[in-house]
C-alpha cells in the first residue's frame, strides 16, 4: 500500500507519516510546499526507503493529479492553518484550502482512491451549544470577518468530499480536528500551547488573549494519528464526518496556569485584547469541545491523553529546542 500525505511536512502530517511507518507496512509519499510545513520535520524520514518527499503546492492541479494517481489511499492534511495566517492572508487561505481539496478529490474520484479529508472544529464557529455534535447547526459570523472564511473553506471541503461520495461513490472520511497539539507544533501562526510553553520556559509574560474565559479542548497528535488511520480502515465510517478530539475543556486562563506548573515557571500572565492582536474585524469562538460518542461507536475509543501528559511532552521537547 502506498499512502499520499498532502501537507506531510506539517505538524500533523509528519507525525502521521511516522505513525504509518511505525505501525503499518505502508509506503509513504509526502508532498508539501513547505510554506508552513518545516523541512526538518521530514529530514529523518527522507533516509527511509519507504518514503518519498516532493516539494509541491496542492494548488498545482497537474502535479496533484500525478501524485494521486500513484496512491492507494490519500490523507489530505495540506491547508493554510493558524488563526494568524488565516486572518492576515485570507486569500491564500481560501485558495489553498478549497482548490487544494478539489485537486485531491477530483482525480481520487476518477480512480476510486479513498481520501481522508482533514477538516476543523472551526466549522462549528461561535456556537455555544457544547459539546459539539457532528450534525449540530453551525453558527458563523459575517463575511467581513476573515476568520469565518477559514471555517467556510473547511466546510466547503467537507461538502466537496461528501458530494463526491454521494455522486461518484468515492470512499471519503471527514475528520474535524479539535486543537491538535504536541511536540513539533510551532507557535508562529498563533497556536496557543507552543506559544505559552515557550513564554513560560523563557520566563516571559504569558499572553492570554481576551479575558481568557474562552474554552478549548486539546488533543494529542498521537491520538489524532491513530484515529485518522483507524477511521480510514473502518467501512462504516465511509462517507461520514467525525469529531477528532478529546473532551476535556479548559479555559485559556486555566491553561496558562497549567502551562506554568508544567514548566515550573513563574512567568506573569498578561491579558491582551483581541483587537490588539488580530485587528477590529475579529471574532472568537467562546466555547469549543467535541461530543465523542459518534467516534467511540465507530472505533470503540476516542482520544484520551490528558492535558497534563500533553503539556509534559511539549515542555520536554521545547526545553531541548530552546536549550533552557
Ligand atoms: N490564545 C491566547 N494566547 C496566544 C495564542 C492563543 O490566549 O498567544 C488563545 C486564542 O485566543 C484561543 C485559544 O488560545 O482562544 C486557542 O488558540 P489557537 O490559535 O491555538 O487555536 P484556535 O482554537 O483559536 O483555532
Amino acid at each position: 500500500m502506498r499512502a499520499l500525505l498532502t501537507g506531510g511536512g506539517g505538524f500533523i502530517g509528519s507525525h502521521f507519516a511516522e505513525y504509518l511507518l511505525a505501525e503499518t507496512g505502508y509506503d509513504v509519499h509526502i508532498v508539501d510546499d513547505f510554506s508552513t510545513g518545516v523541512p526538518g520535520n521530514v529530514a529523518g524520514l527522507r533516509e527511509d526507503d519507504r518514503v518519498d518527499v516532493d516539494e509541491l503546492d496542492v494548488r498545482d492541479e497537474a502535479a496533484m493529479r500525478e501524485a494521486v494517481a500513484s496512491a492507494d489511499e490519500v490523507y489530505h492534511f495540506a491547508a493554510a492553518v493558524g488563526v494568524e495566517k488565516v486572518v492576515n492572508e485570507p486569500l491564500l487561505s481560501l485558495k489553498t484550502n478549497v482548490e487544494g481539496t478539489q485537486n485531491v478529490l477530483d482525480p481520487a474520484a476518477e480512480d476510486g482512491t479513498p481520501v481522508f479529508v482533514a477538516s476543523s472544529s472551526e466549522v462549528y464557529g461561535k456556537s455555544l451549544d457544547v459539546p459539539f455534535d457532528e450534525d449540530d447547526d453551525r453558527v458563523l459570523g459575517p463575511t467581513t470577518v476573515p476568520r469565518w472564511g477559514y471555517a467556510n473553506a473547511k466546510a466547503l471541503d467537507e461538502f466537496l468530499g461528501l458530494a463526491h461520495h454521494q455522486e461518484n461513490g468515492l470512499p471519503v472520511v471527514v475528520g474535524r480536528f479539535f486543537n491538535i497539539v504536541g511536540p513539533r507544533q510551532v507557535g508562529d501562526y498563533g497556536m496557543v500551547i507552543p506559544t505559552f510553553v515557550e513564554q513560560a520556559l523563557r520566563g516571559d509574560p504569558i499572553t492570554v488573549y481576551g479575558d481568557g474565559t474562552q474554552t478549548r479542548s486539546f488533543t494529542h497528535v498521537q491520538d489524532a494519528c491513530e484515529v485518522v488511520f483507524d477511521l480510514m480502515q473502518t467501512d462504516a465510517a465511509t462517507g461520514d464526518v467525525f469529531n477528532v478530539g478529546s473532551s476535556e475543556p479548559v479555559t485559556i486562563n486555566e491553561l496558562a496556569d497549567r502551562v506554568k506548573a508544567a514548566a515550573g515557571s513563574d512567568s506573569p500572565v498578561e491579558h491582551v485584547p483581541f483587537d490588539e492582536v488580530y485587528g477590529d474585524d475579529f471574532e472568537e469562538p467562546p466555547r469549543r469541545y467535541p461530543a465523542t460518542e459518534k467516534l467511540e461507536s465507530a472505533l470503540g475509543y476516542a482520544p484520551d491523553t490528558d492535558l497534563e501528559t500533553i503539556l509534559a511532552d511539549v515542555v520536554e521537547e521545547q526545553k531541548t529546542k530552546l536549550e533552557v
